[in-house]
């Protein structure tokens, strides 16, 4: 017998299951997360200080989601009362004409965003700090910039729980039962729920398995870097923009942010890294990460000490083509499955929460579904 029955389930307090039950409250269901390990853990992919935000992505569909998630995040800070991001930036790095760069700036455009292409001198004279050879363009997106990432976490919670949400943490789900209603058994208890959102980022198998679903995914951990400024305060917010550069060969995406987490740090990441057990994250050898970054910093960022003085581990699931997963269970109408934000989905965690929510309700979210269909895997298949 179930202890409690819920409107909705959200499996997992990361931020992406954070944010559907923020919406979920806000549209008035009764709603419960349960999260396996202690609130505001650092075992997952969305604890630390601070992420990357944008405007422009090279996908339409991202872009338009992109700008609602701007109006939903100053929602959030008027309900807060709290200031959840520095407008300082984004600026892509490479060279000029390159596609992705042309293609981002062409999705700017047609959404009306601010965005400056700086080429050589005026690259230089805006930001010294940088080192790029001549033919290297930036591409400012004016819009972007660095999301207070612990504060919006801890915002959409604490708004969930102010409408009646209920989360409990320490509870691993074991067992969820599919049927008229779905039984979700944890360590502690039975719950039930019209339906069910699987936020689980890296143990998205581990629960999905079970359900009869198996999905592509990459569980790879990212080495954070914190290189110390030999001129303190020249690499802040207030000088140095959130920026990210393909590069090498395969092409490696090398990203940075401004010194904010710890001041006089500019925070460096390799979007890639060895692949792991979410388990078992810190294990494997990723010399070959901090490496790249030591010599990343070296080439471009003259005033930081290039090897870092900090390290921090986190961890991406990606997808096959980098795209998200939010769809329902395909056998399965009332589990809804959220995984695979590919390194890149804070920024949208907004938007994919009020999607995830109007799912769960059996409901059609405004935005484009299809890219993020489970489908479109070949080899996603029932086991
Ligand atoms: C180093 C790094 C840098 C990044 N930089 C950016 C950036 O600049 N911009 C950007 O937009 N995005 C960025 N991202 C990506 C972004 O942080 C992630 O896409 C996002 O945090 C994924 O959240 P999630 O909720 O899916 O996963 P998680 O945060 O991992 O949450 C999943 C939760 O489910 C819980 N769970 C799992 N199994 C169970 C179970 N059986 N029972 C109960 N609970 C369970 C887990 O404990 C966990 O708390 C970055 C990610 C990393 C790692």
């Amino acid at each position: 017998m179930a202890e409690q029955v819920y409107d909705v389930i959200v499996i997992g307090s990361g931020v992406m299951g954070s944010s559907t039950a923020y919406s979920l409250a806000k549209k008035g269901r009764k709603t419960l997360i349960l999260e396996q390990f202690p609130i505001l853990h650092s075992r997952g992919s969305s604890h630390g200080l601070s992420r990357m935000t944008k405007l422009g992505y090279r996908e339409q569909y991202y872009t338009h989601m992109m700008v609602n998630s701007f109006k939903m995040l100053a929602e959030l800070e008027r309900e807060t009362g709290t200031e959840l991001w520095i407008n300082c930036g984004a600026l892509g790095i490479g060279p000029e004409n390159d596609d992705y760069l042309c293609d981002v700036k062409k999705a700017l455009t047609n959404v009306g965003g601010a965005v400056d292409v700086l080429a050589d001198e005026e690259l230089k004279k805006r930001y010294p700090m940088l080192s790029y050879p001549q033919d290297h363009v930036g591409l400012l997106d004016h819009k972007g910039g660095l999301l207070k990432a612990d504060c919006i976490l801890r915002g959409l919670q604490t708004v969930f729980r102010q409408r009646g949400g209920e989360i409990r943490d320490c509870e691993p789900v074991m067992a969820i039962h599919p049927g008229a209603t779905v039984t979700v058994t944890t360590s502690k208890g039975t719950y039930e729920a019209a339906s069910v959102v699987i936020a689980a980022g890296s143990w998205a198998d581990k629960i999905l398995g079970p359900l009869g679903l198996s999905l592509p995914l990459t569980i790879q951990r990212v080495t954070v870097c914190y290189c110390r400024e030999l001129n303190p305060g020249s690499h802040s917010p207030d000088h140095l923009p959130c920026f990210a550069e393909l590069y090498g060969s395969p092409p490696y995406e090398m990203w940075g942010l401004p010194s904010y987490e710890y001041p006089g740090f500019a925070k460096f990441g390799l979007h890639s890294g060895p692949e792991i057990s979410p388990d078992t994250r810190d294990q494997p050898d990723g010399k070959w990460v901090t490496d790249r970054v030591t010599a990343y910093v070296k080439e471009h960022f003259p005033g930081l000490e290039p090897t870092p003085s900090i390290t921090e581990q986190c961890i991406y699931t990606m997808t096959p083509d980098e795209d998200f997963i939010m769809d329902y269970h395909p056998q399965h109408h009332s589990i809804v499955v959220a995984a695979g934000f590919s390194g890149h989905g804070f920024k949208l965690a907004l938007v994919v929460g009020d999607a995830l929510s109007d799912m769960a309700m059996g409901q059609v979210p405004k935005y484009d579904m299809k890219p993020f269909k489970i489908a479109r895997f070949q080899d996603a298949s029932s086991q």
